[in-house]
């Protein structure tokens, strides 16, 4: 550590220092003082660096006592610290910081007004929701007169503070002492990181849940595919009857995965199809995408033709689901605990906000490398797009051969047509417009770990699939009004779902862009605005809304028979459910009141009058 003897703070403390703009003080760690200018360099708990001026920085234990006291007293302060959440922490400080930094306004999204709103936007980091603040910091800050609040005449002195991004390089600003610079360039493991603590609530019910998501989930899985096959399926019958142990095992169905895997990997890389940028991530860097998906997807429908046409007796998908299952099972596994490892040793700015609880099951699970990447192959973007999405096409092509095969049919039933043409429609599009993934929750927000590896590569073509696998054995005759009524549906949802995407998704690429300009937005401090009419502003998730009709639509063919083939919609609802409280608990954290205020504006979460 370098001692700097003429100054209060030594390079290395851990301290308290002061959000530019605001009264709100963070938890810092110095990295240098520059006598020149008389300002320290600092580092926030998301990367961000500072300089700050002496009067800036407080150390820790100016605001411990104060807290302890206030926690004896019988304060309102002392009933808000009883009953305070990390999860309610942490909206609560960022709210209220947000509140600090922003002025809400609702404005037409003409390019000079937006050009307005942003020129009022204080110049912040985005991130700073990561730092870790506590209620007792903000309450402190209020009553000790040592961190009074900020005047307007200290605001609108000077200029004092320096924002300092990393470059893309990953490199500090050229004011840095280069020894720190080379320091921090060294890969460190995440648990010796000083800055490496929790920095959002946990999900999935914490330490506990995620032992349960481990075992439920694979579990899950398995038993459905159990239960397809059975004559009389249904989702109470528990436990199915158990194959023999060594029948769950197959090196040929672990031999085929593989093969597909690296089938869909070679045409991955191919320099086919255009390079799209990736949204900014907190270096300021973007990435490029190759996103030839559709490619991918036809190239593969191409291959599998061929080979039905050269005698591959596909039917073999059917007939070993289980073994491709657990063979892909086996993969997913193998591949989150790579990710887990290297993550461990990535450099703060390339990690996701969750996944660094500490504990391992936890990260293991979550995922915290938020792009992992060997060389320029994207592991997170494959597996969201490739071997599942398309895999899960081939699995419905194979159930409906299995299907004429089983029940001695020349063509597949109506139910199977829909079925597979609906949910192909579902992957095409997707693939098609590859470049929105960039936008989604899952690319910007979510590091990869066991959740999207098994989700995208078992979860997604093993149990979406299920409605192909119920009606090779149960078939469901639809009559014409049937086929009629299904097919309007699945078009309207399919109608909502893309439009919605799609705005939202030019909307993030180019928000000056003419054709959204009649749009109402909401600026934010972070720079960007949220859209507050058109789709997102009949409710907060108008995409999630066209999907949930279309998995009614995919449902529907097989009947009423059987819960099984409806698992999907029950799932997807629990699904949609769940991510939008996540989405909302990132957005608020993000914008703070501007999230307020848009969930105001737009009262409905996903469907119109109801939630
Ligand atoms: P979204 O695509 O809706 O992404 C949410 C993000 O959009 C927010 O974090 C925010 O990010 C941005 N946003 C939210 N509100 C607004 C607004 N008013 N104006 C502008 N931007 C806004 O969510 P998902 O990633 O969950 O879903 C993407 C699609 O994938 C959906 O259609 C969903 O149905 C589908 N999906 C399908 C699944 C399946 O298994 N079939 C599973 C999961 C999703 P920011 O502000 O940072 O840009």
């Amino acid at each position: 550590m370098r001692i700097m003897p003429s100054v209060r703070f030594q390079s290395g403390d851990m301290v308290m220092g002061r959000w530019p703009g605001s009264s709100l003080y963070y938890e810092v760690k110095v990295l240098g003082f520059d006598g020149k200018s008389q300002l320290y360099t600092v580092i926030y708990k998301d990367g961000t660096e500072l300089e700050l001026m002496d009067q800036d920085i407080k150390t820790s234990s100016a605001f411990r006592p104060a807290s302890r006291s206030r926690s004896r007293s019988h304060s309102p302060g002392r009933r808000r610290s009883r009953s305070r959440s990390p999860a309610r922490t942490t909206r609560r400080s960022s709210s209220r910081k947000a509140a600090a930094v922003a002025t809400v306004t609702i404005a037409e999204t003409t390019p000079s007004s937006r050009r307005e709103a942003r020129l009022k936007e204080p110049v912040v980091n985005n991130s700073n929701n990561k730092h870790e603040k506590t209620e007792d910091n903000n309450d402190t800050a209020n009553k000790n007169p040592e961190t009074k609040v900020e005047t307007e005449l200290e605001r609108n002195q000077a200029p004092r503070y320096n924002l300092r991004r990393r470059t893309t390089d990953g490199k500090a600003s050229e004011t840095k002492p280069q020894q720190e610079a080379d320091e921090e360039e060294k890969p460190k493991p995440a648990a010796a990181a000083p800055l490496a603590t929790c920095t959002t609530p946990l999900d999935f019910g914490g330490k506990i849940g995620v032992y349960f998501w481990l075992l439920f989930l694979p579990a899950w899985v398995l038993f459905v595919i159990l239960q397809g096959n059975l004559e009389d399926p249904s989702l109470v019958n528990f436990p199915p009857p158990l194959p023999a142990l060594d029948s769950f095992l197959d090196a040929q169905a672990l031999g085929v995965v593989l093969l597909w895997i690296l089938f869909q990997a070679v045409l991955f890389v191919l320099p086919v199809g255009k390079l799209s940028e990736g949204m900014p991530l907190k270096s300021g860097e973007r990435l490029n995408y190759r996103t030839n998906g559709f490619f991918a997807v036809t190239t593969s429908a191409v291959a599998v033709a061929a080979a039905v046409y050269l005698g591959v007796d596909l039917t073999y998908i059917h007939s070993h689901f289980l073994q491709l299952g657990v063979a892909t099972l086996l993969v997913s596994f193998l591949l989150s605990v790579y990710l887990y490892v290297r993550s461990r040793y990535r450099p703060a700015d390339q990690l996701a906000l969750g996944g660094n609880s500490g504990n391992v099951v936890y990260d293991f699970f979550k995922g915290h490398e938020l792009n992992p990447r060997i060389k320029n192959f994207d592991l997170k973007f494959f597996c969201e797009m490739r071997p599942g999405l398309i895999g899960w096409c081939v699995i419905n092509f194979a159930m409906a051969l299995a299907e004429m095969k089983v029940q001695g049919l020349e063509a597949p039933s109506h139910a199977m047509i829909l079925v597979n043409l609906f949910q192909l429609l579902y992957v095409v599009d997707g693939l098609w417009n590859e470049e929105a993934i960039l936008t989604t929750m899952d690319l910007m927000h979510d590091g990869f770990g066991f959740m999207l590896a098994f989700g995208d590569l078992v979860w997604v073509p093993f149990t979406y699939s299920l409605q192909a696998y119920y009606l090779v054995g149960h078939p469901n005759p639809l009559g014409l009004p049937a086929l009629a009524a299904i097919i309007t549906m699945k078009l309207v949802g399919f109608y909502i779902f893309r439009m919605s995407n799609s705005q939202k998704n030019n909307f993030r690429r180019n928000p000056t862009d003419p054709k959204l300009a009649h749009l109402k937005t909401i600026p934010t401090a972070t720079g960007k605005s949220l859209l507050v009419s058109g789709w997102w502003g009949m409710v907060r998730h108008p995409n999630y809304l066209g999907d949930l009709i279309m998995a009614l639509a995919w449902s529907l063919p097989c009947g009423f028979s059987h819960l099984l083939p409806w698992y999907y919609m029950i799932y997807f609802i629990i699904l949609l459910v769940h991510r939008n409280s996540r989405d909302t608990d990132d957005c608020r954290r993000k914008y703070g009141s501007a999230w307020d205020e848009y969930c105001r504006t737009v009262r409905y979460r996903i469907i119109p009058g109801v939630y």
